[in-house]
């Protein structure tokens, strides 16, 4: 069976670990791991046990917990923050929330939507959001004074839907929470690097089917106090979001894959030399870029010219989008002129039909 048999149209994913598109794409190991945790009973306490620790040791936090997604991971923290060990509170969540300490802080420049509002997490959760800054920056001091006694958590979202410039950086917001003792929770939803969050964060949560290339689920590392809360919730709000023993057994293996063959850089730098044949077109150039958000990604950047090509970016990313198969790049600056090619997420092959298209679409074909 293939996606076309049941009437989808063909895709290739040039944008990155993509929502829209199905994130990521399973190695044959993991498929193989989904299998067995599929076709096995098993005692889902011991499983979830035992896979927070094989987690938490690979992410160097004291204690982790499997989730179904990134998304449930920001709705369990704050609820887990909210109703700590209170099992008379914990099964009536939402009826109690407005009545406990349940602010949840963030920068007014992380306040972002990835696919759905961060701030409809927080709040089914139980946490109401509240703003600190402006759109354009945020003083230490003003982080520091919207700080009290109602505040039950600070999230600190790692990203690149964020506002990069003028924003507190993670150290700086990680110094003042510790100082107030207020829990800082990370949303590092689409980060690569696993070992860098632990010793600055509380909680910090990642989706498993981004970086880690696993099957749809999220993980929340940290500190054992906090996760012990967070999984009170799994038999409260949390059966709503229940991570299947097969996605955890995806994951594990997912996770081990991710230690013996990070992202090759070499091999994706070579596939975005590819590109560069399209320089000849009048008005278009091509560019190694790294990632905005500072991650280990390059992507080509490719660059109209309005006045001297055929087509605008907007007009060639459309055009892409329309063909058959359906090319999906990198178009968030596409109205600036610009498009970029994310080579993680691409099959064998879709390079060269990239470069195909283009040219027809460039060349006036
Ligand atoms: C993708 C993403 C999420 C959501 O991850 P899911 O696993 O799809 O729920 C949350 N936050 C950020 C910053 C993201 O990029």
């Amino acid at each position: 069976m293939n996606s076309q048999i049941i009437g989808l149209r063909k895709v290739i994913n040039a944008s990155g670990r993509m929502s829209i598109l199905g994130v990521s794409t399973l190695h044959d190991s993991v498929v193989d791991a989904i299998r067995v945790g599929g076709q096995s009973y098993v005692e889902m306490d011991d499983l979830i046990e035992k896979s927070g620790q094989i987690v938490s040791s690979y992410i160097q936090s004291e204690s982790a917990l499997v989730v179904n997604s990134a998304s449930a991971g920001i709705a369990l923290s704050v609820a887990g923050l909210i109703t700590k060990n209170n099992h008379y509170l914990i099964p009536k969540l939402h009826q109690v929330a407005p009545l406990l300490s349940n602010e949840v802080l963030i920068l007014k420049g992380h306040h972002v939507d990835y696919g759905a509002p961060i701030e409809t997490m927080v709040n089914l959760g139980g946490g109401q959001l509240k703003e600190v800054g402006y759109a354009n920056g945020c003083s230490i001091q003003q982080l520091e004074a919207a700080i009290h006694k109602q505040t039950v958590a600070f999230l600190f979202v790692q990203s690149h839907h964020c506002v990069q410039k003028n924003m507190p950086s993670l150290v700086e917001v990680s110094e003042i929470c510790q100082k107030k003792s207020i829990p800082l929770i990370v949303d590092a939803a689409a980060e690569e690097d696993f070992t860098s969050f632990s010793h600055l964060a509380d909680l910090v949560i990642f989706s498993g089917s981004k970086a880690l290339e696993g099957p749809t689920s999220g993980i929340i590392a940290g500190k054992n106090e906090y996760i012990q809360y967070i999984k009170y919730h799994l038999k409260g709000i949390g059966r709503a979001m229940k991570v299947g023993k097969e996605s955890i057994f995806g994951l594990i293996q997912a996770i081990a894959n991710y230690q013996t063959n990070r992202n090759n850089i070499d091999s994706q730098l070579a596939q975005l030399k590819q590109l560069e044949v399209l320089s000849q077109f009048d008005g278009i150039q091509v560019s190694i870029q790294s990632d905005e958000a500072g991650r280990e990604i390059y992507r080509a950047r490719i660059h109209i010219d309005p006045k001297k090509s055929r087509l605008s970016a907007l007009q060639v990313v459309k055009k892409l989008r329309e063909g058959e198969p359906a090319i999906y790049t990198r178009d968030y600056h596409a109205n600036t002129g610009h498009f970029d090619i994310d080579p993680r997420p691409l099959l064998s092959g879709d390079m060269e039909m990239i470069v195909e298209k283009l040219q027809q679409i460039l060349g006036g074909k």
